[in-house]
């Protein structure tokens, strides 16, 4: 389990609860919260538990005693390590940008499941992550809830039958707002996201609709599809997860209460079906289900992705470690709301494009992508809007 103590990590550990003996957790990680991945390494008394770096690991090491069976590993290497455990069926991915890469790389090359969550890793590395999953006749399962309903709705479906993926989004908290508005939305104002509890990251860019952009490029990683195949629609709801619609006409969608615990316990069991005490889905008392086509104007997220996934190479890698870079900078009121696109869309224009890159090359461009960004929100304080000029 990679990243157990963000937030869709803790809601695995709340599946893993709830389903009793069926799940042992073999391995924990976490980053920031160190406080609460030594409870839950209490909890759960993993083989292992990776920390960042060796400071965690002394405070783990201080309470060794309560979790004496457990090995304490350290950075990438104990990430790698972890996610290589012969006797792991499962590697969750669910950490923050893509340091879930190698170790998916890892779990890849010995057939593992993998359950991820973590779309970075497959925007930045999707063929490579492609490519070691079939050489490793392993599995990718997402928990990301749109790709989780694609994913069900292809169960049983020959190859060669898809015609387009169609993309929910909920539209977040904006979709109604004019881009004048847009300008003065605040770091709280955009934490607030109307359907899904998510986390900080995640729930900014539902609102840029940057995160619907990312989900284009993990939806052609998981299911070899091109960019120009995965369609957009609002769906302010977020019941109809998302939908396939197949060569003959047909169309597939796959419906729920927006919970991420649904998606998370498919990926863990699949595919299996067990019963659990979550609310169900009442048509009658959900209200209808509208869809619109998303505003291209106010949300130029959406044709960005589309560009670095028509650009294909490094420019994935580029468009998501600037977006990284452009949130960060919002939640820390440095840039306005519309600067954030805009630090990504100017970051992308100063990178020439390298094809088929290996996973150093990746790694290269994510530190000078995010330099890069770093220098134009920087710079942006003098050439933006005027929140940025406060
Ligand atoms: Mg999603």
């Amino acid at each position: 389990m990679l990243g157990s103590t963000g937030s869709v990590g803790t809601q695995v550990l709340d599946v893993v609860e709830r389903l009793g003996k069926r799940v042992r957790v073999r391995s924990l990680s976490g980053a920031g919260n160190i406080e609460l991945l030594t409870e839950q390494t209490v909890r759960w008394q993993p083989r292992a538990v990776v920390t960042r770096d060796a400071e965690g690991a002394q405070i783990l090491k201080a309470r060794n005693r309560e979790f004496p069976n457990t090995q304490i590993l350290v950075g990438e290497e104990g990430l790698c390590e972890a996610a290589s455990d012969p006797e792991t069926d499962t590697l969750v991915v669910a950490v923050q940008g893509f340091a879930g890469l190698r170790p998916t790389l890892a779990a890849a090359a010995l057939g593992k499941n993998i359950a991820i969550a973590s779309k970075e890793v497959l925007v930045v590395a999707g063929s490579l992550v492609r490519k070691a999953v079939q050489k490793g006749n392993a599995r990718l399962i997402p928990i990301d809830s749109e790709h989780s309903a694609i994913f069900q709705c292809l169960i049983g479906e020959p190859e060669g039958s898809i015609e387009a993926l169609i993309l929910t989004a909920s539209g977040g908290p904006f979709a109604q707002l004019t881009t004048e508005e847009m300008a003065n939305i605040t770091p709280a104002m955009a934490l607030d996201h109307p359907t899904w509890k998510m986390g900080r990251k995640i729930t900014v860019d539902s609102a840029t609709l940057m995160n619907k952009g990312l989900e284009i490029l993990e939806a052609e990683a998981l299911f070899g599809v091109k960019a120009s195949q995965v369609k957009v629609v609002v769906h302010p709801k977020s019941i109809v997860h998302s939908l396939v619609r197949l060569v003959d006409g047909s169309v597939k969608a796959q419906l729920g209460l927006p919970d991420m615990r649904l998606p998370i316990q498919y990926a863990l069991l699949f595919p299996e079906r067990m019963n659990t005490d979550l609310p169900r889905l009442d048509l009658l008392v959900s209200g209808p289900l509208e869809f619109f086509p998303p505003d291209a104007e106010r949300f130029p997220a959406l044709r960005l992705a589309r560009e670095a996934a028509d650009e294909g190479g490094v420019m994935p890698a580029v468009m998501s470690a600037a977006d990284d870079v452009a949130v960060e900078a919002f939640l820390k009121e440095e840039i306005g709301f519309l600067d954030i696109v805009r630090v990504v869309e100017k970051t992308m224009t100063h990178f020439d494009n390298i094809r088929n890159p290996d996973l150093d090359c990746i790694v290269e461009t994510d530190k000078r992508a995010r330099a890069q960004a770093t220098h134009i929100v920087e710079e942006g304080r003098r050439l933006f809007t005027p929140v940025m000029a406060r």
